[in-house]
C-alpha cells in the first residue's frame, strides 16, 4: 500500500531529536512563553527575512489575530479566494466582518487578481490571499490594488512555506503573514501551532498582545485578549522541522518533477513558471472522473486525498454568511481535483509506481 501521508514515518527521520528536545523541555519547568518560543520565532522570521515572528496556537488563530489587530469596524468586508480552505473564510468570520469571495485562476487555483476589482467596495478594508497548494498568489498584480485603494494585506501562509513569487518568499509582501503548522503541513509540529509574520513594530506589538490576554504586563490588560500561545514543546520540535524545512521542500519538488515528467496528459497537472517557486505541500491533477480514478487508485493500492470536496459557499455552516452561489471554477476544481501521495517519506520508486498505475487508467 502506498499512503497518501503517514506522520509517524515522516516524523522517524526527527524522532531521536525530538526526544531530547522534549526532555529539554521537561527539565525545565517552564512550558508556556519561554527561550524555546523566543529562539524559533527568532529563526523563523530569520529564515523568512523578517523582523517579527509570534508564534500563537493556530493557523486560524493567526488568521483571527492579524484581522483583530486593525480593529476594522463591524460588516467591514474583507476580499478572499472562493477556492480555499474554510479557515481562511472562518477567520474573517469570527471578527465580525464579511467575506466577500474572488473566483480562482483554473490553471493555478489561486485568487484570479483580475476579478478582484469589481469586488471592491467603499466597505472593504482588506484581502486575505491563500498561497494554496504551496504556489504562490500572482502577487505584483494583487498589490497594485492594495495601493490603489488603500487596504490591508493578509497572506494566508499555511500551504506554503518557503514557497516563493520572484525570489521572494511568500509571507512577506503584505502586512501580516499568518503561517499554520498543522502537523501535515511542509512545516509540522506534533500538534497544533502557528504564526504570525511581520515587519510593522506597532502591528507586532497588538499580535503580542492579543495572543496573550490582550497584557503587555502580567496582570494589567490593555484590550481585549485572546489565549493563543505557542507552546514551549511545540517551539522545540519546530526548530528541529525549520532545520530541516529546505530538504523537505526539496524532496517533495523533487517527487512533484516525476509526476510532471511522466504523467500522461490526460491528467491535468499543476502549472509550472519561472516567477513561481512551488513547494507541493498538496501534488494535485484534474480528471472529469475524479471519483472513479480515485476509486481505481485505491484497488491498486494508493490512497490519495481531496483538497477540497465541497467548496465553502456550499459549507451548510456558511448560510447566511456567504450569499452569493456563483463560483462555477471554484466548483469545478472541487469537482475534479485529486491530491496524490508526495510527503517527505515517499520514495522516487513509489512516485514512479503511482504514475505508472495512472498511466494504466
Ligand atoms: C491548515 C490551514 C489553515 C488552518 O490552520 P490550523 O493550524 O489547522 O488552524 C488555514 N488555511 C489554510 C489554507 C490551511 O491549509
Amino acid at each position: 500500500m502506498i499512503e497518501y501521508e503517514n506522520l509517524g514515518n515522516v516524523n522517524k527521520f526527527f524522532f531521536e531529536d525530538y526526544v531530547n528536545s522534549f526532555k529539554d523541555t521537561l527539565n525545565s519547568g517552564w512550558f508556556i512563553l519561554g527561550t524555546k518560543v523566543k529562539q524559533f520565532e527568532a529563526e523563523f522570521a530569520n529564515y523568512l527575512n523578517m523582523k517579527y515572528c509570534v508564534g500563537v496556537a493556530s493557523g486560524l488563530d493567526a488568521l483571527i489575530l492579524s484581522l483583530k489587530a486593525f480593529n476594522f469596524e463591524k460588516d467591514s468586508e474583507v476580499i478572499v479566494p472562493s477556492n480555499t480552505y474554510i479557515a481562511t473564510i472562518l477567520s474573517i468570520i469570527h471578527c465580525g466582518l464579511k467575506p466577500v469571495l474572488v473566483e480562482p485562476d483554473l490553471k493555478t487555483y489561486n485568487i484570479d487578481p483580475a476579478k478582484i476589482e469589481e469586488k471592491i467596495s467603499s466597505k472593504t478594508k482588506a484581502i486575505v490571499v491563500v498561497h494554496l497548494y504551496g504556489k504562490s498568489c500572482n502577487m505584483d498584480p494583487i498589490i497594485d490594488l492594495i495601493k490603489k485603494y488603500n487596504l490591508k494585506l493578509i497572506e494566508d501562509c499555511a500551504q506554503s512555506h518557503g514557497a516563493k513569487y520572484k525570489e521572494k518568499y511568500t509571507g512577506t509582501f503584505g502586512d501580516f503573514g499568518a503561517f499554520s503548522f498543522y502537523p501535515t503541513k511542509n512545516l509540522g509540529a506534533l500538534g497544533d501551532a502557528g504564526a504570525v509574520l511581520s515587519n510593522n513594530d506597532n502591528l507586532i506589538i497588538m499580535i503580542k498582545r492579543l495572543r496573550n490576554y490582550g497584557s503587555d504586563i502580567k496582570y494589567y490588560n490593555e484590550v481585549v485578549g485572546y489565549n493563543s500561545r505557542l507552546d514551549e514543546i511545540q517551539a522545540g520540535f519546530l526548530l528541529i522541522k525549520l532545520k530541516r524545512l529546505d530538504e523537505i521542500n526539496n524532496h517533495k519538488r523533487n517527487l512533484a518533477q516525476v509526476y510532471l515528467d511522466n504523467l500522461k496528459d490526460d491528467f491535468i497537472k499543476p502549472c509550472i513558471d519561472k516567477d513561481y517557486y512551488d513547494v507541493y505541500h498538496v501534488f494535485n491533477i484534474r480528471h472529469e472522473k475524479r471519483d472513479l480514478l480515485k476509486e481505481y487508485l485505491l484497488k491498486n493500492n494508493i490512497k490519495t486525498d481531496i483538497h477540497y470536496p465541497v467548496p465553502p459557499h456550499k459549507q451548510k455552516a456558511m448560510k447566511g454568511f456567504i450569499t452569493e452561489q456563483e463560483f462555477p471554477i471554484s466548483e469545478e476544481i472541487h469537482r475534479t481535483t485529486l491530491s496524490l501521495p508526495i510527503s517527505y517519506s515517499h520514495s522516487i520508486e513509489e512516485i514512479y509506481k503511482v504514475v505508472e498505475v495512472l498511466n494504466r487508467f
